[in-house]
């Protein structure tokens, strides 16, 4: 039923050296299943299976026909989506309703990036000396896509998609604790019709097998998702060899409410904005700025809408919260609580019973210089303060090094453009708190990250730019 080893080749492979993952379903705390990991011989055979894979014919593929294989992964993935959302569903503890979202995203951004192969294109220039001047956009070869544990299958996909679009071959390292979907991606596409090699699938614990996966000389670009701590990391190791990357990390994003807006329909939907998928979201609306005159009304609102909100059995249709990936990052949790001693609590306890659950929290009264108001939690907690006016508002939101999403709320579009403008992120709603659009780039400003995801722009980073000039003379 589990998805066991290494996906290389086009095969399952079982590993050299016996390692394995174990997992446990974070909702009832027993163990799941074990997946074997791919050791540094692994990683040597998967790049070296990516780079003949691609040398052997995906970059020289006709687009056309590089297209029509995405589409088939497409529709494969559209066929199994039951299975992936399931698989995903036990594996991390996702409510199942999300899980078969997330699944259909996937499909879907397979089918935008075989839809934009022949959309993406180099330019002619009229360059001085006359002649013939024309770009191309060239893949760079194996592309190693590291990915976290929150979002596992459709950053997958958002990585791996645009990737072979643009001809180049993946290495995709799913984490250590969310291995399922990211191995039956590598399978399904190959049943699809995507050639051995050109996607293969490491899963194996970051500490053992990144650093060799990110400084192998036939690496050319790593594309990673995850904690800065480990994003700056791999910055540091790619200096070394001028590798490409492009960064997806942490956040701690603001939802802004102003007094003019519609408090009611802001404060009805911004508790899910922070608390869904238990608040583990890079996105996630963990700081909230309300205009003093409204707060009051909308903290009311918001805990009311927080206080029915359905935590439990992931494989429950009705389940908005299911439990935190493990209890481990639970506890991790907890501890900002527990250090948020002085300031008003309203919920964060864990419900009776078995699993890594805990209640949404919301927390009255922080400082700035809080941990829990300043840090990515990773959990489903959030910090709600007054403010009085624009401009010290906005000195407190872009006092972070963090700058990756936003939600501004106001029925004034002056002020909703001007405080878009001043807000220190890469993706930001008006009205909505949308983060994540297939057809539009998602990346963060500061210490959130580096480069785009998604859209057109993410087909840039997974190219080089060429320059030919033909003489007239
Ligand atoms: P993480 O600990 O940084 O891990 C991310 C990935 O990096 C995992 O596959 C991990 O493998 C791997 N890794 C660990 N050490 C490595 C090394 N030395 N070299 C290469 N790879 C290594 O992050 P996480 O806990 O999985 O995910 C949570 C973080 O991701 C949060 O900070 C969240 O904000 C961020 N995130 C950002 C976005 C975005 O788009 N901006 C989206 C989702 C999540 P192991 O699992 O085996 O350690």
């Amino acid at each position: 039923m589990f998805p066991q080893h290494p996906f290389i080749d086009g095969k399952s492979r079982a590993p050299r050296e016996p390692q394995r993952l174990q997992l446990t379903d974070p909702a009832t705390d027993e163990p799941l299943t074990e997946v074997s990991a791919a050791g540094l011989a692994e990683v040597d055979d998967a790049v070296a299976g990516a780079q003949r894979a691609f040398e052997s014919g995906w970059r020289d593929l006709p687009p056309g026909k590089r297209a029509e294989i995405l589409f088939a992964v497409a529709t494969i993935l559209r066929e199994h989506a039951d299975e992936i959302a399931r698989l995903e569903s036990r594996n991390i503890g996702k409510p199942i309703t999300d899980a078969l979202d997330e699944a259909a995203l996937g499909a879907r951004v397979f089918e935008y990036y075989a839809g934009a192969v022949s959309k993406f294109f180099g330019e002619t220039i009229p360059v001085a000396r006359g002649g013939f001047n024309f770009t191309l956009r060239q893949p760079m070869g194996v592309v190693a896509a590291i990915v976290p544990w929150n979002f596992p299958f459709p950053i997958a996909c958002w990585k791996a998609a645009p990737a072979l679009a643009a001809g180049n071959c993946v290495v995709l390292k799913p984490a250590s604790l969310s291995p399922l979907t990211a191995i039956r991606l590598g399978e399904l596409a190959h049943e699809a019709g995507l050639p051995a090699g050109v996607l293969q699938v490491v899963p194996g614990a970051g500490g053992a097998i990144g650093d060799a996966l990110v400084e192998h000389p036939l690496v050319r670009k790593i594309s990673f998702t995850g904690s800065t701590e480990i994003g700056a990391h791999i910055m540091q190791l790619a200096a070394r060899g001028i590798k490409r990357v492009s960064l997806e990390l942490g956040g701690k994003s603001p939802n802004i409410i102003f007094a003019d807006a519609d408090v009611d329909k802001a404060a009805a939907a911004s508790p899910m904005s922070v608390f869904a998928n238990a608040g583990q979201d890079c996105c996630a609306r963990s700081r909230v700025f309300v205009e003093r005159p409204v707060f009051d009304r909308f903290v009311e609102k918001f805990l009311e809408t927080t206080r029915v909100l359905k935590v439990g059995d992931p494989a429950d249709p009705e389940t908005q919260i299911g439990p935190l990936v493990s209890s481990q990052q639970r506890e991790k949790v907890e501890a900002y609580l527990a250090a948020a001693k002085g300031r008003e609590i309203i919920g964060g306890d864990r419900p009776a019973g078995r699993g890594a659950y805990l209640r949404p929290a919301i927390a009255l009264g922080c400082e700035t210089s809080d941990p829990v108001w300043r840090e990515e939690v990773f959990g489903p907690v959030v910090c709600i303060r007054p403010f009085d006016d624009e401009a010290s508002m906005l000195r407190e939101v872009n006092d972070s090094p963090y700058g990756l999403s936003g939600s501004v709320w106001t029925n004034d579009l002056k002020r909703a453009l001007r405080v878009a403008r001043r807000v220190e992120s890469g993706v930001l709603s008006i009205n909505s708190h949308a983060s994540v659009h297939v057809e539009a780039p998602f990346g963060g400003f500061k210490q959130s990250g580096l480069g785009r995801d998604l859209g057109m722009s993410a087909l840039e980073g997974y190219t080089e730019l060429k320059n030919i000039f033909i003489s007239e003379d």
